[in-house]
């Protein structure tokens, strides 16, 4: 089995269609008609040109008009003033249409591909396709096309150009498998678009996949199963019907209104932990994002992110969620989430240790850093700041004098964010569940993760199997928390959400519309199967069932009635 990035939900099976590049080598000649040459070159310029229109035109047709702005990007490029008159001088000084054409298109993929930002990054992938483009037309290569790909084909390169997949339709092509590529790549955009299953950034994936052999793409799971048996193949196809056929019943809830049965309406958010995640929170449907974990941010790197880095980090999610909510959850490293490069001492108990808020607010300097990467990235959406593992009133004073302080240090400086951000915490703690009602009154909003909470309030390691029989957030001691906390919220007139997993599970749902939870956040796959359930309920079902659920002693005993009404 081959692994990827997951890159576009479903399973595919079929057969591998290798796409290789042509060879575009030629030998660099001086030129002496210039004119010649000159006319030359715009000549395949404008035959490029058509050929991108009509190719933009087919992708319309099949893809949206977002995915065909691509490839009309394409087009203003290589006519942009610059560029053309740059490569048009060279020639005028005696180079060959193509090596000026390389020249040129080389200095901008080079320039663009070390920019720190992936959507300039991307831009490299665009001038890439132009050269490849022009250069096909000038030596006469013929490109390769998809469009030809017969019924249940796996397309299978080292990198998918825009142009590539032009030709690209759901009918022929079942999966895509790419050597390069992340989340936000256009391979990606498009097969979600077009509902292909792709699993992207697979090593040396044209090697280890040969034409015509039987493939399943998972792009779910973000695996390549080459040559099947008969076994897998009778799994993956039950898979791959149980999916669609789920996906079609819930594509009735896309577009909806998060409500109950009885009419109360909730907000339904989706957690990330990448800015491009952010996409599928969108792509989901979910109406914004609960809760991002920043972590991703810390992790897997020598050094911690600077200001600036943290700041296109998310200010590339709220411009990705165009004015929808975002709520920012401040570092939570430390318990399982080890930053090596921090140097912090080994602890017995790391869970119960120095971490998350705690470690944030004595490294002021650390905490001030990504407090004001979010203000900044606020004045671009829709942003809210949340701490976590929160256990006293004092650690939320502290972090919100630190938010006031990096505000005022951002107004000298004339640094625009939105001043009356909005501040609240993760209630994951057992002292924050028990003393909601004083957090209450010094919060905006509060976010309940119950992973902490559960074992937090069991006195059970999450990761431990021994003692996972305890791990249920259904437990009597955890929902009595979670009541708790709804009740204190709803007191202070603050919303509360819920972003831990138990948040999208069936047997929870009733409990929390009874408790008058506002917020739902969940993982982008569960947004419309949340949506359909909390649909099915009224508000004096839920009551009815909550009442019971209150009334028994023991998390069997829930789980078994819960069982009898869900
Ligand atoms: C939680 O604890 O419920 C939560 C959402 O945070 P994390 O899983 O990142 O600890
Ligand atoms: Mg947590």
């Amino acid at each position: 089995m081959l692994n990827g990035t997951p890159a576009s939900d479903g399973i595919g099976i079929g057969r591998v269609m290798v796409i290789e590049e042509n060879s575009l080598d030629y030998t660099p000649k001086t030129v002496t008609d210039t004119e010649a040459e000159l006319q030359r070159f715009k000549n395949a310029v404008k035959i490029f040109c058509d050929n991108t229109a009509a190719q933009a035109e087919l992708l319309k047709k099949s893809a949206g008009e977002k995915e065909a702005e691509i490839l009309e990007g394409h087009i203003q490029m290589i006519k942009d003033p610059y560029l053309a008159g740059e490569i048009e001088k060279l020639i005028s000084d005696g180079q060959c249409a193509e090596a000026a054409l390389e020249h040129m298109c080389d200095m901008f993929i080079t320039m663009f591909s070390s920019a720190d930002d992936e959507l300039t990054q991307q831009r490299a992938s665009d001038v890439k396709d132009i050269k490849t483009g022009i250069l096909s037309i000038l030596l006469g290569v013929k490109e390769v096309k998809i469009s030809a790909a017969p019924k249940g084909t796996v397309i299978v390169a080292k990198e998918l150009t825009p142009s590539m997949t032009a030709g690209i339709n759901n009918e022929n092509i079942v999966g895509i498998v790419t050597e390069t590529g992340g989340k936000t790549s256009h391979s990606a955009i498009l097969a979600r678009a077009l509902e292909i299953p792709a699993v992207l950034s697979v090593n040396n994936a044209v090697s280890q996949l040969s034409a015509g052999e039987q493939v399943i793409v998972d792009g779910t799971e973000g695996s390549v199963i080459s040559s099947p048996d008969e076994t897998l193949i009778e799994k993956y196809t039950k898979k791959r019907n149980e999916y669609l056929r789920e996906r079609r019943e819930l594509e009735n809830y896309r577009g909806k209104k998060t409500m109950s049965a009885s009419g109360e309406e909730y907000e339904l958010f989706c957690n990330i932990g990448t800015p491009e995640d952010a996409l599928n929170a969108i792509d989901s449907n979910g109406e914004g994002v609960g809760l991002f974990r920043t972590e991703f941010l810390f992790m897997d790197r020598n050094s911690l992110p600077d200001e600036d880095e943290q700041f296109s980090a998310y200010k590339k999610a709220a411009l990705i969620l165009k004015g929808k909510p975002l709520i920012i959850r401040t570092l939570d490293i430390g318990g399982d989430k080890d930053l090596p490069y921090l140097g912090l001492k080994k602890e017995e108990n790391p869970f119960m240790g120095f971490r998350a808020v705690r470690y944030c607010l004595k490294n002021r300097e650390t905490f001030k850093t990504q407090i004001r990467a979010i203000l900044r990235a606020s004045a671009f959406g829709d942003i809210k700041i949340m701490f976590p593992l929160v256990t006293t009133v004092e650690e939320v004073r502290e972090g919100k004098q630190l938010v006031e302080e990096v505000k005022k240090e951002l107004s000298q400086n004339g640094i625009q964010f939105d001043e009356n951000i909005k501040i609240g915490i993760m209630t994951e703690t057992a002292s924050a569940a028990v003393i909601a009602d004083i957090l209450a009154k010094e919060c905006d909003f509060f976010s309940i993760g119950t992973n902490d909470l559960t074992g937090y309030t069991m006195a059970c390691d999450r990761g431990n199997n021994d003692v996972s029989y305890l791990y249920s957030a259904l437990q009597p001691s955890v929902l009595r928390l979670i009541r708790h906390i709804i009740e204190c919220g709803n007191k202070n007139g603050i919303p509360v959400g819920m972003c831990g997993e138990a948040a999208a599970n069936p047997m929870m749902i009733p409990l929390l519309i009874s408790f008058g939870i506002t917020e739902f956040s969940v993982s982008a796959p569960s947004v419309l199967k949340v949506r359909k359930i909390i649909s099915t309920w009224t508000k004096e079902e839920a009551d009815k069932t909550a009442e019971k659920v209150m009334s028994l002693s023991s998390e069997k005993e829930i789980y078994n009635y819960l069982k009898t009404v869900i």
